[in-house]
């Protein structure tokens, strides 16, 4: 299934759309706040995945099937209800398929709505979920397992062996680079990150639509 629908806006005229992906502490969200600070739409799908879990028709539906002790103080608590869904397959794959029919119809909302040359999405498990269909163009940011590792470590506050787990769900990278379109390698300082988008701008910003996938590799 494809995540976007063809939009209804004249393909000349809608944006060129790009989809930002990567592992998990790939590093996907601070190239997303790079574009994001130099003024570029971007949107988050899992911030708009937040931002609808505690709309009143996703609520009833949740506690229908996962109880009322996902809640606290009467909202879902994402901290009750993942280990709910980590370790189960099938309460994985209804979750989805109550949250991503509603991800992908604000998402398309914001897409028609737009009015500048290039949106941004990003968006986790692009490849894992085979969303490819309806963007123009596919950036995946990697990073080594061990950085990815001390990445986590560092800023979130997980156990080892669930990290472990964490990255063993996840495609393998050297797939990822080969479906991407673009590949971003962060494994050295954000400064070094941030000159390549630097360098990777105006590329897109200048270059037609109908040739946005012939940009080189980074
Ligand atoms: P997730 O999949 O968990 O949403 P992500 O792919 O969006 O993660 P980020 O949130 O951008 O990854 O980065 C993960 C952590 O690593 C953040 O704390 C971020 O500040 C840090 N980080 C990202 N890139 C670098 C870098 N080049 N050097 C050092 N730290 C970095």
């Amino acid at each position: 299934m494809s995540f976007l629908k063809r939009s209804k806006t004249k393909h000349a005229e809608r944006p060129i759309i790009i989809g930002i992906t990567g592992s998990i502490a790939s590093g996907k969200t601070t190239v997303a706040k790079w574009f994001k600070n130099i003024g570029e739409d971007v949107i988050s799908t899992d911030n708009i995945g937040h931002q609808i879990l505690n709309s009143r028709q996703l609520k009833n539906k949740l506690t229908k099937y996962f109880g009322k002790n996902i809640l606290t103080d009467n909202k879902i608590d994402r901290k009750k209800l993942s280990p709910m869904v980590f370790n189960d397959n099938e309460n994985l794959r209804l979750l989805n398929k109550l949250i991503h029919p509603l991800i992908r119809k604000r998402t398309q909302k914001m897409i028609d709505r737009c009015r500048k040359d290039l949106i941004f999405i990003e968006i986790p498990l692009l490849f894992e979920n085979k969303l490819q269909d309806g963007f123009d163009l596919i950036l995946n940011v990697s990073a080594d397992e061990e950085r990815q590792f001390y990445r986590l470590k560092k800023n979130r506050d997980l156990k080892e062996k669930d990290i472990k787990e964490r990255l063993s769900a996840q495609f393998n990278a050297k797939k990822k680079k080969e479906l991407a379109d673009i590949n971003i390698d962060n494994n050295g300082t954000k400064k070094e990150l941030f000159q390549k988008l630097e360098t990777l701008y105006p590329t897109l910003k200048k270059t037609p639509k109908r040739h946005i996938k012939k940009l080189l590799e980074l």
